[in-house]
C-alpha cells in the first residue's frame, strides 16, 4: 500500500524534523520542493536559469513548472511507494493537479497534516534561534544558558534591532540563518504562509484528510500524535 502525506505548517514549526521521522518509520522519502529548486542551482540550463530568477525575487515558481518537477520526482523509484511532501502543494492548482496525478497512480493523498503553532511562537523560533559551530541549537527565548546574546543597533536605526550571539565560555560566535536574521522577512513569510495556506487548509479539511497537530509540544509529543494520525489513515 502506498501513503501519500502532505505535511503543512509555518515555518518553525518543525516539519523537517518530523518529515525525518516521518521517513525513517514509513520508508517514504521527503519531497521538498524548495529542495528540489535549491538543487538546480548548479545546472545552467534555462529552465534552472528561470527557477533561480525566480527564487532570488521571492515569488513563487510557476505552477506548470512546479508541477512538473514534482510529477517527475514522483516517477523516480525510491517515490514508488509514496512520499511526504513539504512546501507542496502551495494552492488549489497544485492540489488539483497532484489529486489528478495520483488517481492515474491508482493512489491519493492519504493525509494532510497540519503542524500548528501560534503565529508569535513561530516567530520567536525563527528569530531567537542561533546555531553553533558543532551543530547545537540554541534560542533567545527558549534555551538561552550559556550563551550571551547582545542587541546591536542597526546601521539605519532600524528596528528591531540586531540579535548577535556568542557562546559565554569560549566566546564562539554564533550564527543565525541568513533569512532568519531580519524580522521583516520572517513575517513576510508568515503572512505568505496564511495567504497561501488557509486555502489548502479548507481544501483537504473537505476531503476529510486534514488532521491537525499541535506543534507547540516537544519534539517526541509532536511526533507521537503524528505517528496516531497517520494509523487512523
Ligand atoms: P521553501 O523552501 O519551501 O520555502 O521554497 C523556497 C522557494 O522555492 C519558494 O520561495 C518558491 O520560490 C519556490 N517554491 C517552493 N515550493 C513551491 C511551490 N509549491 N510552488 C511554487 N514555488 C515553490
Amino acid at each position: 500500500m502506498s501513503l501519500y502525506v502532505v505535511l503543512m505548517g509555518v515555518q518553525g514549526a518543525g516539519k523537517g524534523l518530523q518529515a525525518k521521522l516521518i521517513e525513517e518509520r514509513y520508508g517514504i522519502p521527503q519531497v521538498s520542493t524548495g529542495d528540489l529548486f535549491r538543487a538546480m542551482r548548479t545546472r545552467s540550463d534555462l529552465l534552472a536559469r528561470k527557477v533561480q530568477d525566480i527564487m532570488a525575487s521571492g515569488q513563487l515558481v510557476d505552477d506548470d513548472t512546479t508541477n512538473a518537477i514534482v510529477a517527475d520526482r514522483l516517477a523516480q523509484a525510491d517515490a514508488a511507494n509514496g512520499v511526504i511532501l513539504d512546501g507542496y502543494p502551495r494552492n488549489a492548482i497544485q492540489a488539483a493537479f497532484l489529486e489528478a496525478h495520483l488517481r492515474e497512480k491508482g493512489a491519493r493523498v492519504n493525509a494532510a497534516l497540519l503542524l500548528e503553532l501560534d503565529l508569535y511562537v513561530a516567530f520567536k523560533r525563527a528569530f531567537g534561534r542561533v546555531t553553533a559551530e558543532d551543530g547545537s541549537s540554541y534560542n533567545y527565548y527558549y534555551n538561552a544558558d550559556g550563551v550571551d546574546f547582545r542587541w546591536t543597533a542597526q546601521a539605519d536605526e532600524a528596528f528591531p534591532p540586531r540579535l548577535d550571539a556568542a557562546l559565554a565560555d569560549s566566546g564562539e560566535a554564533l550564527k543565525r540563518r541568513p533569512d532568519d536574521a531580519s524580522a521583516d522577512a520572517i513575517i513576510k513569510r508568515i503572512d505568505t504562509f496564511l495567504e497561501t495556506t488557509q486555502p489548502l487548509i479548507s481544501y483537504f479539511e473537505a476531503k476529510g484528510i486534514l488532521r491537525t497537530i499541535d506543534a507547540d509540544q516537544s519534539i517526541d509529543a509532536v511526533w507521537s500524535d503524528i505517528k496516531r494520525a497517520l494509523s487512523t489513515v
